[in-house]
């Protein structure tokens, strides 16, 4: 509305010669610019009070609830459960998708639900295009955002969708009709799909005009969820900020004047794997209106950080800052630092509170990254002082707190973990400058200030840092201080390939796809009976437990390929489908039982066990002849297998009781049992010391040494959420009913866990324990891996032995008398590398508790002897034991440098230890 400025006769907004200019107040405008005037006259009068996200939330949420009857839903976590099959949940529907697609569990307190309302936690980072970059660059892009949403699940459809969000949006939001558009599917004759004109018709029966109903294709208005799947047209409101009949044009382009406010999605169609529709029996309503958004047009202004979510965190930033306020400007290096800022501590503090932690993997390392990235921000552009971010995390938990009260709950916790990462991104900036400066130094012949890939890996390797990698987030921020550029898109794809390989090992293979399921569920086939799983009892008379082996059971399906076969046969990799077994299923962290299904002529071998919803699917392959559909076969399972796991499993339970009572705030973050050793992953707010390993050790021997009674039972999930001191996992998708496993009776209850896995029916049958590693960084999630039953107690003996032998060893060397030899010392080197081979081998690693002395032994004997120059270039050289004999001349230190290198630093861990050197 420059025109009445500039008093010209051209209307700056429209481009228009108007040779009618009238008088505002002092001003001449024109008459299009005198109407929007008095529309924000009007609107400043009577519709725009300031709106709060608080009010805007409640408005929308009371509205459903209320008025129209809908179930309040919680949020889902951030973290998408694994069937939900998206990095982070990143719109409302994911954790209704059981509900589209039809697969949800009869029992599952979500199966009756049909209208429902929330405000959903979304995370849009990463993926295939990288948006990350994008954020505070513009006005209106953020990694966190609330996605406001109604749902009807085969309640009501298009015409009750409609009216209620144009209710909704007139008289709740007293927006004026005027400022509305509504497109709608206009068909796509390529698809065979007709125009939606019912939704058309709609609108125009609620009394929108018809100037303001405008059809789109397949791109805008049509929705689906991938390949194939519930799917159906969908219809969208747009806001339009100027107001007039111009505005039509710019619906759908992008442009800031009109923006989308809110899709209404009707799933009608499933989209089969063909390509082809067919109409849904049960129809569907799900839709989306992005919070910040609407708060921003309820305020009247174009960019989504010109509100209550933000304005208060800009303050808290310039206050301790001591600079320059936001001023809203995208070509801005300040304000776009006060956007990432305020941005990223509200994501990170979303995503901690619902368990997350900054690592290297997956969803961990996107919150790293965009830890790193507001540090950068912080520092470089608004000279932040440190330890400023975490403290901005009490402004998001009170602008977020009370719709999402885990934030509250878990305040000191995000504080705690946000200040660990910002100390781990001055340390690696630090060694990230040194390595900088020293590959500019040595590629100067390149001279072209331009990093390859290939230089990148090698810094992110740790070639010019000592081995202290610097993580491939943190070039582009050296980059920009030292004004070289980056091939970082290329140094991602070698990483890329590098996770790909990995991943093709680990990535879990998809046995039985929702359709197949369907078409089991279609074909009569009654989910697989898996209760004799637990069908086990001890006998103490010969201190065995005795499984149900050779259990019958009959064949209800064959699967390969996610394809159903009548007979397996020949050598590759099948799913057998049961009416019942005793075959434990991958679940709760226990890996899947081993062992075999047998018939007169054939023997199938059993390798993984997979559940999926409820069928439980027997993956191997034959090893001779061959089982059909309807065989009644003979089950085995591998008992040491089993009984491994169920030690470890109950162990597992132990540990976690110990730690909850030394540290506070435990939360277990995963486990991994399987029959030789178990992984225990927690976070705590608390600092982990070394003392506490022994102490976590005693404890839990002694737990097993009182031989407490392990019960199992079955209850309602609401019933079993009220025990006291329940420990459930952070997370988890619970069932209807759930298992709870209880450890110790009565007033020598130890512990009561939520979970479905086998156990051992006595503590004491564990026998042993100890922990062979805990990972202690300051960062990510802690992990303890550790050992039960004989492995436990062979480690112990390792420990001690080793301690034996290095103490021998260190009082030769110091002895004054140089009686022994260097073969001799050559020779007891050769004693403790055996312990350590066999330990590094198939062996357990030396216990934690013991392995700290013998580091120490290990560190003092290295300050006593006194380092040879040239003797790391021939200790690169030397490879093997004989070379090793022949170079050695009464050389200890070669020696001892030589045992650390070799076999402790592998077995021993001592890398921990180096690293530290760092710092
Ligand atoms: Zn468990």
């Amino acid at each position: 509305m420059k025109c009445f400025k500039d008093l010209s006769c051209v209307c700056n907004r429209y481009g228009l010669y108007f040779s009618n200019m009238m008088k505002f107040g002092d001003h001449r405008i024109c008459s299009n610019c005198l109407k929007a005037l008095q529309l924000s006259v009007y609107r400043k009068q009577h519709v725009r009070k300031k709106w709060t996200s608080t009010a805007v939330r409640q408005s929308f949420i009371d509205f459903f609830c209320q008025n129209h009857d809908h179930k309040v839903i919680k949020s889902s976590s951030i973290i998408p459960t694994k069937n939900q099959g998206t990095y982070f949940t990143n719109a409302g529907m994911n954790q209704f998708k059981p509900i589209f697609l039809d697969t949800i569990d009869k029992s599952h307190p979500m199966s009756e639900l049909r209208r429902a309302v929330n405000s959903q936690k979304c995370v849009r980072v990463g993926g295939k295009h990288n948006d990350l970059e994008d954020v505070g660059k513009d006005l209106f892009h953020h990694t966190f955002f609330e996605m406001l949403g109604n749902w009807s699940f085969g309640d009501y459809f298009k015409m009750e969708a409609c009216s209620m969000a144009l209710e909704l949006l007139t008289t709740v939001y007293k927006i004026p009709i005027n400022r509305l558009y509504f497109t709608y599917f206009g068909g796509d004759e390529g698809q065979g799909l007709v125009a939606d004109m019912e939704t058309r018709d709609i609108w125009l029966s609620l009394g929108v005009s018809d100037d303001r109903v405008l059809p789109f294709g397949m791109k805008d208005n049509f929705w689906d969820m991938g390949d194939s799947g519930p799917c159906g047209p969908c219809t969208e409101i747009h806001y339009d900020y100027i107001g007039g009949p111009n505005s039509v044009r710019l619906v759908n382009t992008g442009l800031p004047e009109v923006l989308e406010i809110w899709n209404l999605v009707f799933m009608q169609y499933n989209r089969r794997t063909d390509g082809t529709l067919e109409p849904l029996n049960r129809v569907h309503v799900d839709t989306g209106m992005g919070l910040e958004r609407m708060l921003a047009v309820m305020n009247n202004t174009s960019s989504t950080y010109n509100t209550d979510l933000f304005i208060p965190m800009f303050n808290a930033i310039q206050k301790s800052c001591n600079i320059r306020g936001y001023g809203g400007k995208t070509d801005d290096p300040i304000d776009t630092a006060y956007r990432i800022v305020a941005d990223h501590t509200r994501m990170a503090s979303v995503c901690i509170a619902d368990g997350l932690l900054p690592g290297t993997r997956d969803q961990g390392h996107k919150l790293r990254s965009v830890l790193f990235r507001c540090f950068h921000q912080s520092k470089r552009m608004l000279q932040m002082p440190h330890g400023l971010v975490p403290s901005l995390v009490d402004v998001v938990v009170q602008s977020l707190g009370e719709a999402f009260p885990e934030l509250q709950e878990h305040r000191l916790k995000i504080k705690d973990v946000i200040s660990d990462s910002e100390d781990h991104y001055e340390k690696v900036f630090r060694i990230g400058v040194k390595a900088f400066d020293k590959c500019l130094s040595s590629n100067k012949d390149t001279a072209s200030r331009h990093l390859t890939d290939k230089i990148l890996m090698d810094i992110v390797d740790g070639k010019y840092s000592d081995g202290y990698g610097i993580p491939s987030e943190m070039l582009p921020h050296l980059g920009e201080i030292y004004s070289v550029s980056l091939d970082i898109q290329g140094l991602q794809q070698i990483v890329e390939q590098h996770q790909s390989k990995e991943q093709v090992e680990k990535t879990e293979k998809v046995y039985l796809s929702p359709e197949t399921v369907k078409e089991i569920v279609g074909m009569g086939i009654t989910p697989t009976d898996d209760s004799f799983k637990y069908t086990y009892q001890y006998h103490s008379k010969d201190n065995m437990y005795d499984f149900p082996q050779g259990m019958k059971a009959v064949v209800s399906a064959i699967v390969k390929d996610d394809h159903l076969f009548s007979e397996a046969v020949g050598k590759d990799e099948f799913g057998i489908l049961l009416n019942k077994t005793m075959f434990y299923g991958e679940c709760g962290g226990q890996i899947a039982d081993k062992g075999c299904i047998k018939t007169n002529n054939g023997f199938f071998y059993v390798r993984d066990v997979q559940i999926v919803n409820k069928y439980v699917l027997h993956i191997g392959n034959m090893e001779s002849g061959s089982i059909s559909v309807g065989d009644s076969v003979f089950l085995h399972i591998y008992e040491d297998h089993r009984l491994g796991c169920m030690k470890n499993h109950t162990a597992t339970h132990i540990l976690n009781g110990c730690l909850r009572k030394i540290y506070d705030n435990v939360r277990q973050e995963g486990s991994r049992v399987s029959p030789h050793k178990f992984s225990f992953d927690f976070s705590t707010t608390s600092q982990m010391k070394q003392e506490d390993l022994t102490t976590l050790q005693d404890n839990v021997q002694q737990i097993i040494n009182s031989g407490l009674i392990i019960c199992r039972g079955l209850q309602p999930l609401d019933q079993a959420l009220q025990i006291s001191n329940i420990i459930t996992m952070a997370n988890e998708e619970y069932p209807s009913h759930v298992y709870t496993v209880s450890i110790g009776r009565g007033c020598s209850e130890f512990s009561t866990e939520l979970c479905g896995g086998t156990h051992v029916t006595n503590t004491k049958d564990i026998e042993s324990f100890c922990i062979t590693s805990a990972s202690m960084s300051p960062l990510g999630i802690k992990r303890m891996t550790c050992l039960s039953g004989t492995q436990a107690k062979k480690a112990i003996e390792n420990g001690f032995i080793l301690e034996k032998y290095l103490q021998e060893f260190e009082a030769m060397i110091k002895s004054e008398a140089q009686t022994d030899t260097w073969l001799d010392r050559v020779k007891h080197i050769n004693k403790i590398q055996q312990v350590l081979l066999e330990v590094n081998s198939s062996r357990p690693v030396a216990v934690v508790s013991t392995r700290d002395k013998n580091l120490s032994i290990v560190v003092c004997l290295n300050e006593n002897i006194e380092l040879d120059d040239g003797f790391e270039a021939e200790l690169k050289s030397v490879d093997s034991d004989v070379k090793l004999k022949k170079k050695v001349k009464k050389n200890c230190t070669f020696l001892i440098i030589t045992l650390k290198r070799k076999a402790l630093e592998k077995s021993v861990a001592i890398c921990e230890k180096l690293q530290s050197v760092f710092s």
